[in-house]
């Protein structure tokens, strides 16, 4: 990738300093603008899964309020610029606020209502001259250099694509990109593994809107006037349609869209007319057609195809060693870590878990064991905080005591020490194995939710980096998958994939560990490996709650077994003992009678 940057830099700065015509500087000048724009919706979109219509709004503030100010008050364009800023940040996070905690169609939809009710704003204001915009914006002042041309104000544009490219490259490949990767997975693995969603969205919806923002200030200053029309609805759904049409997955598919956009549209506007024998805005019909084209055969957008061109290295590389995390003090053996007391799961009329007692201790294995749909998920997901109680009580120990944790978000709960594995995998499959693992150890950066944002961007988090992919690297090689560090998570057998699992899990450093059906899809000998990993977890201390039904594998692992059937616990006690239990036997073997 390195090699192909460094043409891609090449070709952008030659550009300009050969005889290239004027008419196409223009053209290069909309497609840096474009790109800025369409690069926020990489972040936003491809990356975070939000769909946002109102980019174009963002465009217009950062445009207008540099516009507004150098005219009225004759102020420097830098200052207009960090005002737009200031102000964009200020709206999008209260949209943020307002609209991401919705989930689904919600988002799409706000940002449409934002995008309309700003342009007609614009358009309505006098200090902002209504629908003839504001005229006479100066040009940009750059360490003495008047940006006057268009060939000028070039450099000062794609200077700021190449920046945001580079910006937003660092900061995926991070602590917090990681984070904001995952988000796509749906939420539920990102808060097991302590990931603050909600924050990470709207972290995402604010840079994106900032980037816009730019575009918007770099366009005012190009154009030397603004007026509504570039920033209204249409305008958005067009950047929409670039970050798609190039592949929003990829930064470079942010560029690429917009640099076949405008060209196309370009060449459109020429043709289609004379072809058709009208005048109008025929090349929106064609893009639609595209669009549809596109969803329905290549929804990774066209970048995917020119990637696959491209030699391909890992992104994330562990090193071979690195400080050590901090990790936690484990429980002293035989200590009560979980407590569930008369816990209660109803679903509607439907009770999953029906009023449970059981407890887990310090260095114990305790298997969770009854017929499908018996209500051991619904418990793991009860103790993990996915799901509430409908009453009872969960306690955990943390700090040397034991503390309610039913009223805590999954989020909260990891921080204390219990990690899980999910029974259906939840893992992000375009992801490296050793990325997906990595996020299990989030909650052990150096930096919070602020500060790892900018070190990741300016790129100063080295030695955290260092130190979370080594401790993924230790947790892969530790469960029997350091050989394949750097293959997609989403090419593994389904039974390496749930290993994967337990390794992100020893990642959050737990003390009680809950590991849902960890051997199924697995060989004898995977199985066999997993056992024995698991013993020597419980050597040094931790706990282990296991649901599985391979019983061969339960009977040789648990110290004790807790047996459900409909919600209700029928038996409970040392494996022998349970398997010779007769409400254990009837609710095995009582349909096959
Ligand atoms: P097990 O893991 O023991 O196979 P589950 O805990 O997955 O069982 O399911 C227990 C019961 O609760 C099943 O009848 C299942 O259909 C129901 N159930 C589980 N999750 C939900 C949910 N989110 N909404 C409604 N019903 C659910
Ligand atoms: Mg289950």
């Amino acid at each position: 990738m390195r090699k192909s940057f460094i043409a891609f830099i090449v070709v952008v700065a030659l550009l300009p300093i050969l005889p290239t015509p004027e008419f196409w500087i223009t053209l290069a000048n909309y497609i840096g603008l474009y790109s800025i724009v369409a690069l926020g919706l990489v972040l936003l979109t491809g990356v975070g899964g939000l769909t946002s219509f109102g980019q174009a709004a963002f465009v217009g503030l950062g445009a207008y309020a540099t516009g507004y100010l150098t005219t009225q008050f004759g102020i420097s364009p830098w200052i207009g610029m960090l005002t737009g800023i200031v102000i964009t940040a200020a709206v999008a996070f209260l949209i943020g606020m307002l609209t991401m905690r919705l989930s689904g169609h919600y988002l799409p939809l706000g940002t449409i209502a934002w995008g309309l009710s700003l342009y007609y704003l614009f358009g309505n204001l006098d200090f902002l001259g209504r629908y003839d915009g504001l005229t006479g914006i100066p040009s940009i002042n750059l360490f003495g250099y008047t940006l006057n041309t268009g060939r000028e104000m070039y450099f000062l544009i794609w200077l700021v694509v190449l920046l945001a490219v580079i910006a937003i490259q660092n900061l995926l490949n991070s602590r917090p990109g990681r984070a904001i990767r995952a988000l796509k997975g749906g939420g539920v693995m990102a808060e097991a593994m302590g990931v603050n969603t909600a924050w990470m969205k709207i972290v995402i919806f604010v840079m994106a809107a900032v980037l816009a923002c730019v575009s918007g200030w770099l366009y005012a200053h190009l154009q030397r006037t603004v007026n509504p029309t570039p920033f209204g609805l249409n305008a958005g759904i067009e950047y929409l349609f670039m970050a798609v049409v190039g592949g929003a997955g990829y930064v470079w598919g942010a560029i690429l869209g917009a640099t076949l956009i405008t060209l196309l549209k370009d060449q459109l506007q020429f043709i289609l007319p004379k072809l058709l024998g009208a005048n109008g805005n025929f090349e929106i019909i064609v893009f639609g057609v595209m669009l549809v084209l596109l969803l329905q055969n290549a929804r990774e957008g066209l970048w995917a195809f020119v990637r696959k061109l491209l030699p391909q290295k890992p992104q994330a590389i562990a090193p071979d060693s690195a400080a050590p995390l901090p990790t936690r003090a484990k429980h002293a053996r035989g200590e009560t870590v979980l407590q569930v007391i008369n816990a209660r799961k109803q679903f509607g009329g439907l009770v999953a878990v029906n009023d449970l007692n059981f407890e887990v201790k310090a260095g114990e294995i305790i298997g969770l064991i009854g017929p499908n749909g018996a209500g051991k998920s619904t418990m793991f997901n009860l103790v993990t905080g996915v799901l509430p109680v409908t009453r009872g009580e969960i306690r955990f120990r943390s700090h040397g005591e034991l503390k309610r944790i039913d009223n805590l978000s999954s989020r909260e709960i990891v921080k204390l020490g219990i990690a899980r594995t999910f029974q259906h995998v939840r893992l992000m499959s375009t992801m490296s194995v050793l990325e997906n693992v990595a996020i299990g150890a989030h909650l052990r950066g150096a930096h919070n939710d602020v500060t790892g944002i900018a070190t990741s961007i300016a790129r100063l988090n080295r030695g955290e980096e260092q130190a979370l992919l080594f401790e993924a690297k230790k947790q892969l090689e530790r469960v029997g998958l350091g050989n394949m560090l750097y293959e997609e998570a989403g090419s593994l057998a389904l039974g390496q994939q749930r290993i994967l699992e337990i390794a992100r899990a020893l990642c959050c450093d737990p003390t009680l560990l809950l590991l849902d059906e960890p051997a199924a899809g697995l060989r004898y000998k995977e199985k066999q490996a997993l056992a024995e990993l698991l013993n020597k977890l419980r050597g040094e201390g931790m706990s282990v709650l296991i649901v599985e039904h391979d019983m061969d594998f339960v009977m040789n692992l648990t110290d004790r077994l807790v047996v459900m059937e409909f919600g209700t616990k029928i038996a409970e006690g040392l494996p022998l003992e349970v398997q010779q239990n007769e409400a254990v036997l009837e609710a095995y073997l009582g349909g096959v009678e």
